[in-house]
């Protein structure tokens, strides 16, 4: 099992301290919920009393919904193309002018603007067009999804360009903090967090996988799928964790050039033939994959010289959070 533990208490404080410091945030849920999971995200948001939170996409609202009573922001953009079904708790983002004439009058509306993302969004240019779309919908505001770390500028100049062209709240995405609470001090603002408010408290999250199988190999011995010789004597491993949840190959890193690899060779590591690093940790140190991650386990060569661990004990694992499907999420 690939298990991810969260320290309760030490992950909602963590959680509390940025709503606390961020007037009109708005949470984040999408994908697989950043390895939490949509409902338990909406649980969250719930808990943290605000009145709105994000989705990314139409299917997820409702998996959210069931846990959390406010408002639900699709973050991708609605078109007539991509239709689905809007009703009072839901607030839409449209992001092409002709869209908003093509909305459900009363539809909950907000406009996205262009930024150096280009990703999606209204030009500058077209700013003063969008109020005469509006008449038949409610307008919630502009959203603005900006790069990391973009300039101190960008954010707010379009805040203040649109805002120009229709008076109304703006809603930010990855905005420096100073600029955002400047401009929250001068007009209605929120802000949409998901890695920063659930994934900032690292200490407070622990993947383990569980060691499933020990096996003493000979130098040499062809083992996997591959059949591929190990480099030396030693242990493989069977550990918990495959490609079907986001365990991945991290590109040979350790051994670049010759000198390099013949040092490593010497030394009889894994990854002068070639293979990766895993995300696995024994004794303190990442070993190596024996051959690609299988679909739910993975193939770990432990050198002799390190004791294996205990079948049944569990060993950490790096994960991207965004990435994984844990096998189970538990509270401590
Ligand atoms: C995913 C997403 C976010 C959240 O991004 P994080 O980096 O996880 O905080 C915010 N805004 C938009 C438009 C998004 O698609």
């Amino acid at each position: 099992m690939l298990t991810l533990t969260i320290d309760l208490e030490r992950w909602r404080s963590h959680q509390d301290r940025i709503a606390q410091e961020t007037p009109g945030l708005v949470p984040v849920a999408k994908g697989n919920g950043y390895g939490f999971g949509l409902p338990r995200l909406a649980a969250e948001a719930q808990r943290l009393g605000v009145p709105v939170m994000a989705v990314g996409t139409a299917a997820e609202v409702a998996q959210v919904r069931p846990h959390f009573s406010g408002s639900v922001v699709v973050l991708q953009p609605w078109s007539p193309q991509f239709d689905y079904e809007i009703d009072e708790e839901t607030i839409v983002t449209v992001a092409r002018v002709s869209d908003l004439a093509e909305l459900p009058d009363g539809t909950r509306t907000l406009v996205e603007v262009m930024t150096s993302m280009k990703r999606f969004g209204i030009s500058r240019d077209e700013f003063g067009q969008v109020s005469q779309h509006l008449g038949h919908l409610r307008f919630e505001g502009w959203t603005i999804h900006l790069p990391m770390d973009s300039g101190l500028a960008e954010g707010e100049n379009l805040a203040r360009l649109a805002r120009s062209a229709v008076e109304a709240p703006v809603w930010f995405s990855h905005l420096d903090r100073h600029v955002y609470d400047n401009l929250a001090a001068e007009f209605d603002v929120r802000l949409r967090s998901g890695t920063e408010l659930w994934l900032g408290e690292p200490a407070a999250l622990q993947v383990e996988a569980q060691v499933l199988d020990v096996h003493p190999v000979k130098r040499g011995e062809k083992i996997g799928y591959w059949q591929r010789p190990v480099p030396n004597k030693g242990h493989v491993l069977m550990l918990s964790g495959g490609t079907a949840n986001g365990i991945g190959m991290a590109a040979p890193t350790a051994a670049h050039g010759m000198g390099q690899r013949a040092r490593a060779l010497a030394g009889g590591g894994l990854e002068a033939v070639g293979a990766a690093l895993s995300p696995y940790s024994i004794a303190g140190t990442k070993r190596w994959f024996c051959e690609p991650p299988h679909m739910q386990a993975s193939m770990v060569f432990l050198p002799a010289k390190v004791d294996p661990p205990e079948i049944g004990s569990w060993v950490p694992v790096a994960v991207r959070n965004t990435t994984a499907t844990f096998d189970q999420v538990i509270e401590a």
